[in-house]
């Protein structure tokens, strides 16, 4: 059975990136009934924050990429890893390195010097027949792996095919640090296996770990996950996506108005494919979701086509549940609900054009506030000209019959009798009724500010 996992480094928010890699492994479960598993990297003390910690969680829920297992955090394993590390000190797979700091950058140096590829020249490495050198008095050691020192680790990457890494190439990695710490490779390793991660899916930032991972799983006998890089997500100028493209954190798209379902599909298609399809819903994402269909190139971020995608979620969503998320952004902005039009059905005319929630909110707005129509354009378009026939469509408001269709069969022969063109008289209504110039169709924004409304404004105004 398949086991995936998100393992984030709770060191800022849950970027793009990171969700997409979350996205993937998560229908990548999903798609054949596996589990999926939630771990916290944490072990980076310096950098990590309980608040990074809560926007991750936060992130995953708002996207709905549930967990089956976890969130675990690697602080609370280091039992575990000690265990371990011991472990592989009495089978020989580890080693303790009293070699200073000083030792080894003078090491390097000395390789850099002569041309070589810098490593640790395994001094403390115990080999057959080899005295090591003498414990220097007082000195903590760091536990090294051992890593073999000849032929290649090789691996059939799911995303980039088979790549092969040289052993010559790989160190001596520190496992533990002189105060025992574990550190990053060999916690993952050891949690891919305890985790019984069957797929391993990342970004390709972590390609090089892979080999290092590999060997030390290899060592312990354990099983391996197959491994699968993901390209990263670049911004529309090719550069690796940033702050300068705009929102990277995902918990910044619901604040601008962006629906999680728009956001899970567009994140799928940046670096995944079916066919032609752009438009999918969850369920059909997991039943699809392979990884064969995964871009080898980096994807880029096109803000136009998430907005174009969350407009079409936005027209298919129900009103009701629209309604929850603008209200409270309206009344933000001072709606006046009372006596106003009922505001699923000014959603319903109004969502076909939004973009986002927030563009929902602002438009809808038109029929919640008190209309101040500016005094230039007032003057520019309630001009001398038209006002008999305002004044007609007025006093025809008070009985025509108040549906779409006749109100504008009044406005039809109002033009007609006034030998005026419909923006002659459409303007002008806007701007009464609603104090601006751009809103939906006429006929449509009279109907449902309702007689009463209509009637008293244009009375004010005229
Ligand atoms: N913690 C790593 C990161 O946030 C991911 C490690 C992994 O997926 O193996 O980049």
């Amino acid at each position: 059975t398949v086991r995936t996992r998100f393992a984030p480094s709770p060191t800022g928010y849950l970027h793009l990136g990171g969700a997409r890699t979350a996205l993937f492994s998560w229908a990548y479960a999903r798609h054949f009934g596996g589990t999926f598993i939630l771990r916290i990297e944490d072990t980076d003390l310096e950098r990590s924050t309980p608040e990074a910690v809560q926007a991750i969680l936060d992130g995953m829920e708002w996207l709905g990429l549930q967990h089956d297992e976890g969130p675990f955090y690697q602080m609370k394993r280091m039992d575990r890893y000690r265990e371990v590390v011991m472990q592989m000190l009495q089978s020989g797979t580890a080693y303790h390195c009293y070699s200073s700091p000083e030792e080894v950058e003078a090491m390097r140096e000395r390789q850099r010097a002569a041309g070589e590829k810098p490593r640790y020249d395994g001094t403390w490495r115990p080999e057959p027949g080899k005295t090591l050198p003498p414990v220097p008095e007082g000195r903590k050691p760091v536990v090294r792996f051992r890593n073999p020192p000849e032929g290649d680790v090789t691996w059939n990457d799911l995303v980039k095919g088979p790549i092969t890494i040289s052993n010559r190439e790989l160190d001596d990695l520190i496992i533990a640090r002189p105060d025992g710490t574990p550190t990053y490779n060999f916690c993952v390793a050891i949690d891919d296996w305890d985790m019984q991660i069957t797929h391993v899916i990342r970004g390709d930032d972590h390609v090089n770990n892979t080999p290092r991972q590999i060997n030390i799983l290899q060592a312990l006998g354990a099983p391996l996950p197959q491994y699968g890089h993901v390209p990263m997500i670049l911004g529309a100028d090719g550069e690796k996506l940033s702050k300068r493209h705009g929102a990277v954190s995902v918990m910044e798209y619901p604040a601008q108005g962006y629906l999680p379902e728009a956001m899970l599909n567009y994140l799928a298609r940046l670096g995944w494919s079916h066919g032609d399809d752009e438009i999918f819903s969850t369920e059909q994402l997991c039943e699809w979701f392979d990884l064969d269909h995964l871009s080898k190139s980096p994807a880029q971020f096109n803000p136009e086509k998430l907005a174009w995608l969350n407009n079409h979620y936005i027209k298919q969503a129900d009103n009701a549940r629209l309604e929850g998320l603008v209200r409270p952004l309206m009344e933000k902005e001072g709606a006046q609900f009372d006596g106003a039009p009922e505001l699923q059905s000014v959603i319903a005319l109004m969502k076909d054009r939004a973009n986002t929630i927030n563009e929902l909110a602002s438009g809808a707005m038109l029929f919640y506030r008190q209309p101040l129509p500016d005094a230039a354009l007032f003057a520019q378009h309630v001009t001398e000209v038209v006002k008999p026939a305002l004044l007609q469509f007025a006093e025809g408001c008070k009985s025509v019959e108040w549906n779409k269709a006749a109100l504008s069969a009044l406005m039809k022969e109002t033009l007609a009798a006034h030998k005026l063109k419909m923006p002659q008289l459409a303007m002008p209504l806007r701007l009464i009724v609603t104090g601006q110039l751009q809103t939906p169709a006429i006929d449509a924004v009279l109907e449902l500010f309702g007689r009463e409304v209509v009637v008293a404004r244009l009375a004010k105004f005229l």
